[in-house]
C-alpha cells in the first residue's frame, strides 16, 4: 500500500519495513496513561481540513482565524499542497492546546492525537484504511481491548470515511500540481492557495463539514482547469 501524500501526516509504517498491520478483532491492550508525553515538544502535528474545522467548531473561531492564531501555514516543498501545522508553544514548545499538563480541545482533538499510539495508513487509490501501532507502545496494558473497539472509542471509527476521502483528494490534487510543474511552478503556487481555501478554510461551522467539502472540490476543479495547463 503506498502511504497517500496527504500534507504533512507521516505514515511511518513507509519508512523502513512497513510495520505490522492490525485486524479489527485483533487485542489492543493498551489504555492512554494521561502522561501528556505526546503532546510535549510536538512540532509535526499537521492538521487536515477536518481536523481544522472541528477545532474551529470547538473553540467558536472561524477555521481561518483560528489557523492564523495556532498554526503554521506552507506549501509543502515536494508537491505544492497546501499543508497546516499546529505551531508549537513558543516557550514549551509542546501543542498549543496543551495547558496544565492536559488537552483543552480533548473532544475535537486532531486525528494524529485520537489515534495515538496508533498509525493509520490510506491508499490513496482505494481509500482502504489499515492501521499499526507506533513503537514504544505507550501507556498501561489494558486487557480485552480490541482496535475495533479502540477506534471506536477515540471517535476515529466515525471519521475514518471523511479521512479516507481526504487522503485520496490530496493524491489526486499532489499529482496535479506535479503534472502542472510542481512547487516551483508560479501557477501552482497561486493554485495552492486557492486549494488551501477549499480544503481548509471555506467553510460555515453551522453546516456539516463534507457536504461543503465535497461542494469546494467541484468548485475547485472548474478553478484548476483554469489556472493549470492541461495534462
Ligand atoms: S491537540 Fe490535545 S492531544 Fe493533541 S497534541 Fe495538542 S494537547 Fe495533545
Ligand atoms: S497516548 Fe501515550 S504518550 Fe500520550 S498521554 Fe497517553 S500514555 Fe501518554
Amino acid at each position: 500500500m503506498r502511504p497517500a501524500p496527504q500534507p504533512g501526516r507521516r505514515d511511518l509504517s513507509g519508512a523502513l519495513e512497513p510495520l505490522p498491520r492490525l485486524k479489527p478483532g485483533d487485542p489492543l491492550p493498551f489504555a492512554c496513561a494521561g502522561c501528556g508525553d505526546c503532546c510535549r515538544h510536538r512540532e509535526d502535528l499537521v492538521l487536515s481540513g477536518y481536523d481544522l474545522y472541528r477545532l474551529a467548531r470547538w473553540t467558536s473561531l472561524p477555521p481561518r482565524i483560528l489557523a492564523r492564531a495556532f498554526c503554521r501555514f506552507y506549501l509543502d516543498p515536494d508537491t505544492g499542497l497546501p499543508v497546516l501545522l499546529l505551531k508549537p508553544d513558543p516557550k514549551t514548545r509542546s501543542c498549543p492546546f496543551f495547558e496544565a499538563n492536559s488537552c483543552v480541545v480533548h473532544p475535537a482533538r486532531p486525528l494524529a492525537c485520537a489515534l495515538y499510539p496508533l498509525g493509520q495508513a490510506i491508499d490513496p487509490d482505494t481509500g482502504a484504511v489499515e492501521y499499526y501501532l507506533q513503537p514504544p507502545l505507550c501507556g498501561v496494558p489494558a486487557e480485552g481491548r480490541t482496535l475495533e473497539q479502540y477506534l471506536k472509542d477515540a471517535g476515529v471509527a466515525d471519521r475514518q470515511g471523511i479521512d479516507a476521502r481526504w487522503a485520496v483528494v490530496c493524491t489526486r490534487l499532489a499529482d496535479r500540481l506535479l503534472a502542472a510543474g510542481g512547487p516551483d511552478a508560479p501557477e501552482v503556487q497561486m493554485a495552492g492557495r486557492r486549494i488551501a481555501g477549499a480544503l481548509y478554510y471555506d467553510y460555515s461551522l453551522r453546516e456539516e463539514f463534507y457536504p461543503q467539502f465535497q461542494q469546494n472540490l467541484a468548485a475547485l476543479e472548474h478553478l484548476l482547469d483554469r489556472m493549470l495547463p492541461q495534462q
